[in-house]
């Protein structure tokens, strides 16, 4: 803290700019100052600091952890290739599904923390939209068509709703392939490691994020490669306390997964602007 006044007494920078709500800096620095994006680095933060064109040069300060409240706090599940994962998610909080590499189908499940028979429902959504592809600003609801997450940032703009999670079935009996690892299998084991039973409950439908599929005038369902880039990201917004899951799809026998089985990232925070910036 001592630093950040350092810097900004001494090099009499004056910043006409908002303080992000969304960082506790008022009580210890100006209203001025401005974060593009803030780097867990050490036991501090990096941030860039700019004024924008105003009387001085873009100044890197750090801040210490202290200042930073809960708010900036990410927590982040990496999920390796061809696994599977899971995270919880406050009422209100962001969830962050982030492709590492580019390419990577994900399914994804969300369903109520208290309830693990109401999840969310791509099926329910369509009806709900009267739109099969989601968008920026839909909210995706439940089995019982009440809002369980909303998009609120997406870099790819295209993912798929209808296709079910591969399972070991699929793989048998479409490709001949017996015992390949599968996003049912995926999401058991998943829940199975972080303490939580699901009992026989079927897997929900998933929402395949970046997965690439298309429809044709005739109704001929299209894989095509997923399109997206090492970084991109689709983040929702709860809207009940919910445990979110999600796979790196294993398919490796068709176009959905041309580009490779690669790691994704599930991340959670209070900040979506911390969530946007966040660097793989
Ligand atoms: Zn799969």
């Amino acid at each position: 803290m001592a630093r950040l006044a350092y810097l900004i007494e001494d090099r009499g920078i004056n910043l006409d700019l908002p303080t992000p709500k969304d960082f506790s800096l008022k009580a210890q620095s100006p209203d001025y100052l401005y974060m593009p994006f803030l780097e867990k680095q050490g036991k501090g933060y990096q941030g860039y600091m700019t004024n924008f064109g105003k009387t001085c040069e873009p100044q890197i300060i750090w801040l210490e952890e202290s200042i930073m409240g809960k708010s900036a706090k990410i927590n982040r599940v990496r999920v390796p290739a061809a696994r599977g994962g899971t995270i919880d998610v406050k009422k209100g909080q962001y969830i962050c599904v982030l492709d590492i590499e580019g390419g990577q189908c994900t399914d994804f499940w969300a369903f109520d923390r208290k309830d693990f028979d109401h999840v969310m429902s791509p099926v329910h959504f369509f009806i709900d939209a009267m739109r099969i592809q989601p968008k920026v600003g839909d909210k995706i609801v439940t089995n019982r068509r009440v809002p369980i997450v909303t998009i609120v940032h997406d870099d790819v703009g295209w993912h798929d709703m209808l296709v079910p999670s591969c399972d070991n079935l699929r793989y048998e009996y479409h490709y001949g392939v017996k015992g390949h690892r599968n996003c049912c299998d995926n999401f058991h084991e998943a829940m199975s490691a972080s303490g939580k039973d699901w009992g026989s409950r079927p897997v929900p439908h998933p929402f395949n994020i970046f997965m690439n599929t298309f429809v044709k005038g005739d109704g001929t369902l299209v894989l095509r490669v997923p399109t997206s880039m090492a970084g991109d990201r689709l983040i929702m917004q709860a809207e009940m306390d919910i445990i979110a899951a999600a796979s790196s799809c294993p398919m490796d026998l068709n176009e959905t997964g041309a580009r490779g089985i690669t790691d994704v990232e599930l991340l959670v925070s209070d900040s979506l602007e911390t969530l946007q910036n966040v660097k793989i």
